[in-house]
C-alpha cells in the first residue's frame, strides 16, 4: 500500500469520540498504519455503542444491553491495538501546540497529537420550553439514557409524551407503546416525520393511531409543569396532557463548543469541512453529526445526523490522513433514512418536494402504488412510492416510500440510482432480481422509470391533489373506475366512464366536456393513465391524477373523504 513515507506519517492520531465516525476512523487508520499510536478519547463509559439500537432495547426487542456494545476497550486493544480511553473528556484544544486538554478521573492533562479527528457527535436539542428541566423529562442518546427510561418503566410509568415526531421520536413512541404505555406524540410540523411528503406521512399517522398512539401534529408544546405525581404538558392549542415521563426528541445540535472556541470554523455550530473532512485548522479533521454537510441534491448546508455517512466519512478521513492525495473525497450525503412504525416501513432518499421547490429546482413528481411482489402470489402489498426528477433532463432527485413490504429494497435501489446520477428513464433498464415472492417482472422501480420517462417526454400529463379545486372549477372530471367502484364514493360532478368503455363513449365525453379540459382519475393512477393516452391521442386536453384517488385521499384526508359522493349523497351524509 502506498501513501506517506513512514517518516512522514503522523505518529500519534488522536480521535475524539468513540462511536460511529471516530471508531471507523480508528479501525481504518490501524489497517493503514501498523505503527501509529491511535488514541481514542471517549467521554462516556462506553465506546463502539450501537446507538441506533437503543430504541429497540427500550422496547424490549433487544433484551441484553451487552449486545449494544459492539466492541469494548479490551477487544479493541486486542484486535486493533487501539489506545481507548473511556471517561476521558476533551475540554480544550490548542491547535498551535497541537495538544488537547483532557479531563479524566486522574485529573486534567494534555495529550499531544500529530493528527486530530473530531467525531463528537451531537446532543439532543433543548428547545426553550419552560419546564423542560423537569426531572421527568428524558432524552435518548446514550446507554445511560436508555437505562434511565427502562428504570422509569420498571417503576410503573404508564403515560408518556414524546416531544418531536422525527425518526427517533417515532422509534421511542413505538417502543413505549410496545411496552404498553399510553403514548402521545407532539409534533410542531403539520405531520410526523416532517421530511416525509404529506401524502405519505398521513399513512404513518393513521398507523400510529391504529396502534393506539395519540398523535398531536401542527401544535407546539408550550410549557411543562412538574407536579408531585405527574407532569403536565401544555400545548399551543390550549389543551394539556399528563404524563409520567416526557421524552424530548426534537432534533440534535452538534456537540462542538470546545472546538469552535479553539478556533475550528463552524457554521451554526456545525464544523465546516472540505471534501476530505479537513477543518479550517491544519492537522484537524472532523466527521459525523458534528459537521456541516452540503446536500448532494439541493446544495442545502446542514448537518446530516445519520450513522451511515458518519461511518463512511470516518474511514475516508483515515485515508486522507495516511494516504493524502489518494483518498477518495467524502460524498455529499443523500440523507437516505428508514424507520419502522408498527406494520409500516417508511424510507426516503434525496430531496423532497418542499426542499426542491424551496431551492427553485424545477421537477416532476410521480406517485405509484405497485405491489411489492407479483399480485397473484399470496401476500402482495402495495408500496406507496413517490419519485422526484428534474424537469429539464429527468435527473433523479429524490424518492420516498411507505408500505408493509419491499420498501427498503426500492429506496436503496433509488438511492443508488441517485448517487450514480441516473435519470428517471434509466430506472427502466435496471436488471432487478425477480421471482413471484420477491418482485414483479416489471419491478416497482422499473415502473417508476416507465411512468417518469413518459412524464418527461410529455406523453403523460399529470395533475395533482393540490390542483383539485382549480380542476373542479375549470375541467370535466372523468372517473374511469368501474361503476361499482364509482358508487362507493366519487368526486362531486365527476362523470363515470369505465376505461374499458371509453373508446366507444368518446362522443358522449366530448359533449360533456364542452371544450373544457378533461381531468381523468381512477383508484391508483393506472387505468386513468390508459384513458389519458386514449384521450390525448383523440385530441383532448387531458391529464391524469398522479397516484389516483389513493394519493388524493392520502393528501387531503378526512375533508376529501367527506366530500365524496356515494349513491347520490356525500359520505358525511350517508
Ligand atoms: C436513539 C437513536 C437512534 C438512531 N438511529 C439511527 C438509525 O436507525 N439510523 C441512522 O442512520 N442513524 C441513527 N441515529 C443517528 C446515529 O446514531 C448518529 O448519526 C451517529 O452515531 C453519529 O456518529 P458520530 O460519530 O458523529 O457521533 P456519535 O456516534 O454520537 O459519537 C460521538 C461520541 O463522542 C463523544 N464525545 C463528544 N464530545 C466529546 C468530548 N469532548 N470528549 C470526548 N468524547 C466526546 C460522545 O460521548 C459520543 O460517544 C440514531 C441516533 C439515536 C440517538
Amino acid at each position: 500500500m502506498s501513501g506517506l513515507r513512514p517518516q512522514d506519517r503522523p505518529r500519534r492520531i488522536v480521535i475524539v469520540g468513540g462511536v460511529a465516525g471516530g471508531m471507523s476512523c480508528a479501525a481504518r487508520a490501524r489497517r493503514l498504519d501498523e505503527h501509529a499510536q491511535i488514541v481514542l478519547l471517549e467521554r462516556s463509559d462506553h465506546v463502539s455503542v450501537a446507538t441506533c439500537g437503543l430504541p429497540y432495547y427500550l422496547g424490549g426487542e433487544i433484551e441484553d444491553a451487552a449486545l449494544l456494545q459492539v466492541q469494548t476497550t479490551r477487544s479493541l486493544r486486542a484486535s486493533l491495538d487501539l489506545d481507548v480511553r473511556v471517561r476521558h473528556e476533551v475540554i480544550g484544544l490548542d491547535p498551535e501546540r497541537r495538544i488537547v486538554t483532557v479531563r479524566s478521573k486522574a485529573g486534567v492533562g494534555a495529550i499531544a497529537y500529530d493528527a486530530l479527528v473530531l467525531s463528537p457527535g451531537a446532543l439532543p436539542a433543548r428547545p426553550p420550553i419552560p419546564g423542560l428541566d423537569s426531572p421527568r423529562v428524558r432524552t435518548l442518546r446514550t446507554i445511560a439514557d436508555v437505562e434511565r427510561l427502562r428504570d422509569d418503566l420498571a417503576h410503573g410509568a404508564h403515560r408518556a409524551i414524546v416531544l418531536g415526531g422525527g425518526f427517533i421520536g417515532l422509534e421511542v413512541a413505538e417502543a413505549l407503546r410496545g411496552r404498553g404505555l399510553l403514548v402521545t406524540v407532539v409534533e410542531l410540523a403539520a405531520h410526523v416525520l416532517p421530511a416525509l411528503e404529506p401524502e405519505l406521512a398521513s399513512r404513518v399517522g393513521r398507523e400510529m393511531r391504529r396502534m393506539g398512539i395519540d398523535v398531536r401534529a401542527g401544535v407546539a408544546a408550550t410549557g411543562i409543569t412538574h407536579r408531585a405525581d405527574s407532569d403536565e404538558v401544555a400545548l399551543g392549542d390550549g389543551s394539556t396532557l399528563s404524563a409520567d415521563i416526557v421524552v424530548a426528541s426534537v432534533g440534535v445540535r452538534p456537540d462542538t463548543a470546545v472546538f469552535e472556541h479553539a478556533g475550528v470554523a463552524c457554521e451554526r455550530g456545525a464544523i465546516v469541512v472540505d471534501a476530505h473532512g479537513r477543518t479550517s485548522v491544519p492537522g484537524i479533521w472532523a466527521v459525523g453529526d458534528a459537521v456541516l454537510s452540503v446536500d448532494a441534491v439541493t446544495g442545502i448546508r446542514a448537518p446530516v445526523p445519520l450513522a451511515g455517512p458518519a461511518n463512511r466519512a470516518g474511514r475516508l478521513v483515515a485515508d486522507d490522513i495516511l494516504r493524502p492525495g489518494e483518498a477518495r473525497p467524502i460524498p455529499s450525503p443523500l440523507a437516505t433514512a428508514i424507520v419502522r412504525m408498527g406494520g409500516l416501513t417508511v424510507a426516503m432518499t434525496g430531496a423532497n418536494h418542499d426542499r426542491l421547490t424551496g431551492q427553485g429546482i424545477e421537477h416532476h413528481t410521480i406517485h405509484l402504488h405497485p405491489n411489492d411482489h407479483a399480485g397473484y402470489f399470496p401476500g402482495a402489498r402495495a408500496i406507496h412510492l413517490v419519485v422526484h426528477f428534474r424537469a429539464t433532463d429527468g435527473l433523479l432527485l429524490g424518492a420516498q416510500a411507505v408500505g408493509e413490504a419491499g420498501v427498503d429494497k426500492r429506496i436503496d435501489v433509488l438511492a443508488t440510482a441517485i448517487r450514480a446520477r441516473m435519470s428517471v428513464g434509466d430506472l427502466i433498464d435496471l436488471d432487478l432480481a425477480y421471482s413471484p415472492p420477491y418482485g414483479q417482472a416489471k419491478d416497482a422501480v422499473n415502473l417508476a422509470g416507465m411512468l417518469g420517462e413518459d412524464v418527461l417526454g410529455g406523453s403523460v400529463v399529470l395533475w395533482y391533489p393540490d390542483d383539485l379545486e382549480a380542476v373542479m372549477g375549470s375541467s370535466l372530471l372523468v372517473d374511469v373506475r368501474s361503476a361499482a367502484e364509482f358508487a362507493t364514493g366519487h368526486l362531486p360532478g365527476s362523470l363515470n366512464i369505465p376505461h374499458t368503455t371509453l373508446r366507444r363513449r368518446l362522443d358522449e365525453l366530448r359533449v360533456a366536456a364542452a371544450g373544457r379540459p378533461v381531468r381523468v382519475l381512477c383508484a391508483s393512477g393506472f387505468r386513468s393513465h390508459l384513458a389519458h393516452r386514449v384521450l390525448a391521442q383523440e385530441g383532448f386536453d387531458s391529464a391524469t391524477l398522479s397516484g389516483g384517488l389513493i394519493t388524493l385521499l392520502d393528501a387531503r384526508g378526512p375533508d376529501l373523504e367527506r366530500m365524496l359522493v356515494t349513491d347520490g349523497t356525500t359520505r358525511a351524509a350517508a
